[in-house]
């Protein structure tokens, strides 16, 4: 019969790679929990309207990457996309809010219809928070500081972080104006998909990744020059945090992209080793999402992060990671069923007592089964035939050193425990 594979732009995670994303979420919850974030788990289906309200009818993401589904009542469901719309949902349906800020993280996979590429998957992991109840500019600057201080301390150094505005519900307008004025007379150099955005919402041109479509944006009228006082005295702020943070920052005016919830503060995080797929963190203000969703307007800011692209770029950078967790006992019985029976309640007996032991279920020869607890990585092994059955003993060996040692049943467990839980 023919193999089923994995679909087209899924990938399994293997034993032997885990590690890495093992690695990056529990760094990332030692260093949330620095800043006060609490972990939320969201479902990975939701309504579809959550993300057509939330997200916005004109984006790439709705239009045409999302995984859409009826169930079998003919509810119209949808896989996330992205996390910041379904964390809202859970805010307002189990009143979040109080009088703090309030920190939320979270972790998981998230789906989109894309073509796939290195480090781009349709089902890929993300990491990301939201700080939900402050309009404060110094909150921004925490955030990203956040996120900068998570690469640095994940062990990635040679980072970029790119800010931008995109105004405020009063200025954006007028800057779509300006924007369309200046591109209208060139709009038909742009690709097909430009165009249709031209007419749909002329700010999600600058989601584009074809080059010629980013170089005539490059000479687009930029949105920080159209913004109103309030919003440019906010962008002033974010910015004087974050040098106070002694954070350096690039202003990237084509950060215009993305989701349609977001107001003024926009940021990603740059490695640019990768390429194209160059970001490996994305983030900004969303003053209006939680009122888009149905709530009072509470504003957030927050930002998400792709494992996949971060683990590429710790692996392109030589990354040591920790070593998975390795074995400190390995059982060989070699004889008699009555030795293989004595290690095999030994087995038990060190598991219960918090010390990782392995024993070979199929009794194959001493050579075999020493290979075997050398693939895993065995700190020491244990050896009893019928002789050291006969004169109750077993052969401890430290597989580092290759020392053998004659250790008397009734010391053999203490003896061990010691050595590894001293
Ligand atoms: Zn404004
Ligand atoms: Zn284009």
């Amino acid at each position: 019969m023919e193999k089923i594979k994995a679909v087209r732009g899924t990938k399994d995670i293997l034993p032997h790679e885990v590690n890495k994303w093992q690695f990056l979420e529990n760094k990332a919850r030692e260093i949330f929990s620095l800043y006060g974030y609490k972990e939320i788990r969201t479902p990975i289906f939701e309504e579809i309207s959550l993300f057509v309200r939330g997200i916005g009818q004109g984006t790439d993401i709705v239009r045409k990457e999302m995984y859409v589904f009826d169930d079998r009542k003919g509810r119209k469901l949808c896989l996330r996309p992205e996390g910041t719309a379904g964390v809202m949902r859970a805010f307002l349906e189990h009143n979040l809010a109080d009088n703090s800020i309030t920190k939320l993280f979270y972790t998981g996979p998230m789906f989109r219809y894309e073509r796939p590429q290195a480090g781009r998957y349709r089902q890929h992991t993300q990491i990301g928070v939201e700080a939900i109840g402050s309009a404060e500019p110094s909150l921004d600057a925490e955030v990203i500081s956040l996120v900068y201080n998570y690469f640095i301390l994940a062990g990635l150094e040679n980072i970029q972080v790119e800010l931008n505005s995109v105004g405020c519900e009063k200025c954006r307008g007028k800057y779509k104006d300006i924007l369309k004025e200046a591109l209208a007379k060139n709009v038909t150099a742009f690709c097909p998909d430009c165009q249709e955005r031209f007419n749909l919402n002329v700010l999600r041109m600058f989601d584009c990744k074809i080059p010629e479509c980013q170089n005539f944006l490059n000479e687009a009228p930029k949105i920080t020059d159209a913004i109103c006082p309030d919003c440019q005295a906010h962008l002033a702020e974010v910015k004087a945090h974050l040098d106070l943070l002694k954070i350096n920052y690039k202003m990237n005016p084509r950060l215009v992209r993305g989701l349609d919830y977001y107001t003024r503060t926009t940021f990603e995080i740059i490695f640019s080793s990768l390429g194209s797929q160059n970001a490996i963190a994305a983030g900004g203000r969303y003053d209006k999402l939680i009122h888009e969703l149905g709530g009072d307007e509470i504003p957030g800011i927050g930002f998400a992060m792709g494992v996949e692209r971060i683990v590429l770029a710790l692996d392109s950078i030589g990354k040591k990671w920790p070593e998975m967790s390795s074995l400190e006992v390995y059982n060989i019985a070699v004889g008699s069923q009555k030795a293989y029976e004595y290690l095999f309640e030994l087995t038990n007996k060190f598991r219960q007592s918090g010390i990782s032991c392995e024993i070979d279920h199929r009794q194959r020869s001493l050579k075999s089964q020493l290979k075997t607890a050398d693939k895993l990585k065995a700190k020491r092994v244990i050896i009893l035939g019928d002789q050291e059955l006969e004169k109750g003993i077993v052969l401890l060996r430290s597989m580092n050193t290759g020392v053998q040692r004659e250790i008397k049943f009734e010391e053999l467990f203490d003896l061990v425990k010691k050595e590894v839980l001293p």
